[in-house]
């Protein structure tokens, strides 16, 4: 990333907004904007080289990072989120729109934009032929960080590869070196933390200790954005989420309301009795049989209240020994926004309040 030195420097008094060291930790608090990144009608296409046809990888994205919280970008593989980090990184040129990264436009600001954001990329991009150490401390040169203001010792600890500090990059394992990587991102003091599929065939030890640590740097103010495929882990970490695929963000909310959405809950009930077959008035709500004793009720709860359900079920005089509810989760909601057989330029909410 040599081409953060390159630009003029900005003397203009500003920076101490962001400036590295201990006093990063006060930006947090002070002066700080409500959204930590704000992304306005974003395109990219990519030109086709070789023959090859160009790619609209993002179609127009709207995003808004509130400071302070963990947000998740979820979509399949190809979906634009690489693309989207990268332009925020600086790494990616956009084809239009606007970015803004704590309050820096980074068209206007671009160098501020960047000291404003550590990005773990999703590739191991390392020189194989520095240290951990060197390797930080290059990065903190870059970003303009003093020598007495560098906690290269602290993060290499805090990451845990204090005792590989002086090997070569080229000796690190896979692991090791995605760690090097989040140190990498963490030693200028960001207010805004972006990691792109930080635990793609990263081992669960890692994963617990790179989840617990960016929920302590985000305890501290941290505002920690994630992409991810995995539906589990944005639900887990995550407190706002926004799905993206094709390029365009077809959802965007709060975890708990994502998956409130659904606004679905499956009710099994086991029969005390077998039955042949669904009475005809269950049927009509929607009661299917599993085996001869399980009967399935999917039913809304913004509709219908389970009491009513077994109401119902009662009044056909069937006798419950036991029953189940199970809640939709992201999984599925992420199927309908962006499943199969659904044509591909509808709008993908407009599809789900179908489907539902
Ligand atoms: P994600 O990170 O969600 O998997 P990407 O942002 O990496 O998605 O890719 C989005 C789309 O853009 C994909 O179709 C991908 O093939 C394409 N793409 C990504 N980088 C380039 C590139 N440098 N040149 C051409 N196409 C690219
Ligand atoms: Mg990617």
């Amino acid at each position: 990333m040599a081409h953060q030195a390159d630009e003029a420097d900005e003397a203009d008094g500003e920076t101490a907004v962001l400036a590295p060291g201990r006093q990063g930790a006060s930006t947090l608090r002070h002066g700080a904007p409500p959204l930590a990144i704000e992304v306005v009608a974003l395109r990219k296409t990519y030109r086709g080289s070789k023959g090859a046809a160009a790619k609209e990888a993002l179609k127009g994205v709207d995003l808004a990072v509130p400071r302070g919280s963990i947000f998740g970008l979820l979509g399949p593989n190809g979906a634009g989120k690489s693309t989207l980090i990268n332009i925020l990184a600086g790494l990616v040129i956009k084809s239009a729109g606007q970015a803004r990264i704590w309050g820096c436009d980074i068209d206007v600001n671009p160098r501020r934009a960047r000291r404003a954001i550590g990005v773990v990329p999703q590739e191991l991009n390392l020189d194989a032929f520095f240290t951990p150490r060197e390797v930080l401390d290059i990065q903190a040169g870059l970003y303009g960080v003093p020598k007495r203001a560098r906690r290269v010792d602290e993060i290499l600890a805090a990451v845990g590869l204090a005792d590989q500090a002086d090997a070569y990059a080229r000796t690190l394992s896979g692991g090791m070196r995605r760690r090097l990587l989040v140190a990498k991102a963490l030693i200028h003091e960001p207010p805004v933390v972006v990691l792109d599929e930080p635990t793609a065939g990263v081992d669960v030890e890692l994963r617990r200790s790179l989840w617990s640590h960016m929920r302590g740097l985000n305890r501290q103010g941290v505002t920690v954005v994630l992409t991810t495929h995995y539906l589990e882990e944005a639900e887990a970490m995550c407190d706002r989420i926004a799905i993206i695929d094709q390029g365009r963000v077809v959802a965007c909310d709060d975890t708990a309301s994502l998956i409130g959405r659904l606004d679905e809950k499956e009710l099994t009930l086991t029969l005390a009795r077998p039955l042949a077959a669904v009475p005809p008035a269950l049927a009509a709500l929607g009661a299917t049989l599993d085996g001869e004793r399980r009967l399935v009720l999917r039913y809304r709860p913004s509709r219908a209240r389970v009491g009513e359900v077994l109401e119902a079920v009662r009044a056909h005089g069937l006798a419950i020994t036991d029953l189940a509810t199970a809640e939709a989760d992201l999984e599925e909601l992420f199927l309908r926004l962006t499943g199969q057989g659904a044509a591909a330029d509808e709008p993908a909410l407009e599809r789900d309040a179908r489907s539902l």
